[in-house]
């Protein structure tokens, strides 16, 4: 199968089956949305859903966010994983947001990782989420499963996989896509025990063929 062909296959699959897929983080505007996500980092989802509620009622906006010492913000995060540099974080990034950027969150990449707390990827997360914009934010979900399915190949490093991705991705797909992988592998192709019995994309899943290959008559077991 060819590449061209693969991404042809898996982006049908996944406008079929996941044609509204979106972030699972809960937020009402970009502010929230940035926030929640750099609180996402090495934390679930789930976690994040649970705190950002009471954040959000105290600091509802860049402005109140940028009066915060990072020890009052602590223990409101507690309960996250790194409360302490996440924390810092936001005390600063309130600020920057203030002082840089007049309290709007920008939507430029190149702004956004001048943030604390803001690397590329959340950056990608921002700009594909709130504007579109072809930005693929690889995180360890979207990384693993494009190269097992085969969409990356050989791809070292998140950078490289999101290369890769964005050159063969239609550029109108790309943000959606971002979710597509994610919430795959959030959900069916797990780290430690893809659920490939149970996977749609096991006719073009090149992980699955080499598994085949190697243990004919067997498949993985799903949890
Ligand atoms: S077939 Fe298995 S390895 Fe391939 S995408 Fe599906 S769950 Fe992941």
């Amino acid at each position: 199968m060819t590449t061209k062909e693969r991404y042809r296959k898996v982006i049908e699959y996944f406008q079929q089956h996941a044609p509204d897929a979106e972030t699972e983080l809960l937020y009402d505007n970009p502010y929230q949305l940035l926030v929640a996500v750099v609180l996402s980092a090495q934390c679930t989802d789930k976690r994040v859903n649970l705190t950002t509620p009471a954040l959000f009622d105290r600091y509802p906006d860049a402005f109140a966010l940028a009066e915060a010492t990072p020890e009052e913000i602590l223990p409101l995060i507690k309960s996250i994983s790194y409360p302490n540099n996440k924390a810092r974080h936001l005390a600063g990034l309130g600020k920057m947001l203030v002082e840089r950027f007049g309290g709007e969150i920008p939507l430029t990449v190149d702004e956004l990782v001048q943030l604390p707390g803001v690397g590329r990827k959340t950056a990608n997360v921002i700009t594909s989420v709130v504007d579109q914009q072809p930005n693929m934010a690889v995180d360890t979900h979207v990384f693993r499963v494009a190269q097992r399915i085969g969409l990356t190949h050989n791809a070292k490093t998140p950078l490289a996989a999101e290369k890769q991705l964005v050159k063969h991705l239609p550029v109108d797909l790309v943000h959606i896509a971002h979710h597509w992988l994610i919430l795959h592998g959030r959900y069916v192709c797990i780290a430690r025990s893809p659920r490939c019995p149970a996977c749609g994309l096991k006719d073009v899943c090149k992980y699955y063929s080499h598994l085949m290959a190697k243990q004919p008559g067997k498949t993985t077991q799903g949890k």
